[in-house]
């Protein structure tokens, strides 16, 4: 879940409100998502100075559409999942709790990774048609897919801001000189605790000095190239437990700001699958990304969330239809409609989904 022009106005704190894809900051408390919660970079990391007029007035944008209510013809981001497969089973994750039940409806195809041809098409479309950005992941590993790099080339070339999120654990030298020369962007590190014991409790399957080396020499490659645009984000999902808190937070900045990460998130933790309906708030909200970015899973099935694993708002099939087809269909436009009317609890995904929670809470 971010760029963010509006880090210059980040409060007193550090910490800006964000929600994936970049440290994007919510539009207004109505309509900001905090999942995410970011520690700008230093002046000596920022590679904000680095990005050209486009990527800010990208950014007001993406900030200014769920606040008009004006989705336009055409996203600004696309979520694309190159593979559902990943190579953890990390605790807190959807798919670990999927795979444990025996619940398939978050992958009803199996596991597989994306027709290239399919992405060619949709990041082809998208080049054309207004499209800022694209994403290379959301419920799998994407250093998985064999054509990654093929990948960011192939959308970079075309003009778009490329970003990732990875586990970092495949993340060799060799990786990230690829995905450097291939015109990375924004790499967003999912890290989850700065010490040793619980990251290996935690990101099961992950060796903690490993892949901390991986981040730091990935760092120290993209300096070398002299990639200053280039964002780096580590982020971590907290413990329910507050106790500790700030002394984990104060651990992990300290951490990766000494391996030369730019930028530092922490999310705070839900529950895959439970009904958060009852914490949700009763008034008025507003879910931002139904104005601004697509999510389409690895088989081309396309959603309008991070938050419905388990496909029940499903806005159209990418295999069958153009991304500009799906953006301003009828069942995309009931939705949004359901949220600009103040009544997003009429959909039973978003009364029940843990993002309106997660709007009334404060810092983390
Ligand atoms: S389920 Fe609804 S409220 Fe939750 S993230 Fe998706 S669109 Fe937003």
């Amino acid at each position: 879940m971010n760029p963010d022009p509006s880090a210059n106005e980040a409060k007193d704190d550090g910490f800006d409100e964000t929600s994936d894809p970049g440290s994007e900051t919510g539009a207004g408390v109505s309509y900001r998502s905090p999942t995410y919660y970011e520690l700008k970079a230093p002046p000596e990391l920022d590679w904000r100075p680095y990005r050209p007029e486009s990527w800010f007035r990208y950014r007001e944008e993406w900030d200014e559409r769920p606040v008009s209510g004006d989705p336009g013809d055409f996203p600004l981001h696309l979520d694309l999942d190159p593979t559902n497969r990943c190579n953890l089973g990390c605790v807190m994750c959807p798919r670990t709790a999927f795979l444990a039940s025996e619940d398939d409806r978050w992958a009803p195809n199996g596991f597989g990774d994306m027709d290239f041809r399919l992405f060619e098409r949709l990041v082809g479309e998208g080049a054309e048609n207004g499209l800022r950005s694209v994403k290379l992941n959301f419920l799998g590993e994407p250093l998985l897919y064999p054509k990654l790099p093929e990948m960011i080339k192939f959308a970079r070339d075309r003009g778009l801001w490329v970003m990732l999120n990875t586990n970092a654990v495949l993340l060799t030298r060799g990786m990230s000189e690829k995905l450097l020369a291939s015109g990375l962007t924004d790499a967003f590190f999912s890290f989850d605790s700065p010490y040793e014991r619980e990251y290996e409790r935690v990101r099961v399957g992950a060796e903690y000095g490993k892949t901390l080396e991986n981040i730091r020499v990935f760092a120290e490659l993209k300096n070398a190239m002299g990639l200053r645009h280039v964002q780096t984000r580590a982020g971590m999902i907290l413990s329910e437990d507050p106790r500790g808190r700030e002394k984990t937070k104060a651990d992990f900045i300290s951490l990766f700001r000494g391996l030369g990460v730019a930028e530092i998130g922490f999310g705070l933790p839900t529950v895959p699958g439970k009904d958060y309906s009852p914490l949700n708030p009763k008034g008025f909200f507003r879910c931002p990304d139904l104005f601004r970015r697509v999510f389409v899973f690895h088989d081309g099935v396309a959603g309008p969330c991070c938050g419905d694993w388990v496909r029940s708002l499903i806005v159209g099939d990418a295999n069958r239809s153009t991304l500009k087809e799906i953006w301003r269909s009828g069942v995309y436009g009931e939705l949004r409609e359901s949220h600009l009317a103040g009544d997003y609890g009429k959909v039973p995904t978003c009364r029940a989904c843990s993002v309106p929670y997660l709007s009334r809470l404060g810092d983390v």
